[in-house]
């Protein structure tokens, strides 16, 4: 299923690029919840956590990397949370699977 991520992704609609490659793409949440929030997103449309496949695993694999790698470079050496909100129990609101990063304070613990 399409959605706005495919137009951050065709850059028809702007977005905040922290990194892009042939696999993924870093960007500035617009709502952020934290100093430094971010998401990861692959290129290839995939909904959600629920529809991967094993053909996926490379595709994970580099945007884990990448979450690493950026919040590096955000800095946030001292931690940082990495969230995958899944489907309606997991507050998923955009149909396109994303990892959000999120630092800079102090996070608590557990969500709601
Ligand atoms: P979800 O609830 O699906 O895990 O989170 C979707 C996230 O995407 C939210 O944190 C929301 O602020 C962010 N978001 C939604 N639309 C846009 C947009 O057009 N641009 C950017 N940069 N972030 C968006």
């Amino acid at each position: 299923m399409s959605s706005i991520f495919s137009k951050i992704i065709s850059k028809e609609i702007p977005a905040d690029i922290f990194h892009e490659d042939d696999i993924c793409l870093a960007f500035r949440d617009i709502n952020p919840q934290a100093p430094v929030h971010f998401l990861v997103i692959p290129k290839k449309e995939i909904s959600s956590m629920a529809d991967l496949t094993n053909e996926d695993e490379a595709i994970v694999g580099r945007c884990l990397l990448v979450a690493s790698k950026v919040a590096a470079k955000q800095g946030l050496q001292n931690g940082y949370r990495l969230i995958a909100n899944t489907l309606d129990d997991g507050g998923q609101e955009v149909p396109h699977l994303h990892f959000h990063v999120m630092g800079g304070r102090k996070l608590t613990w557990p969500p709601g």
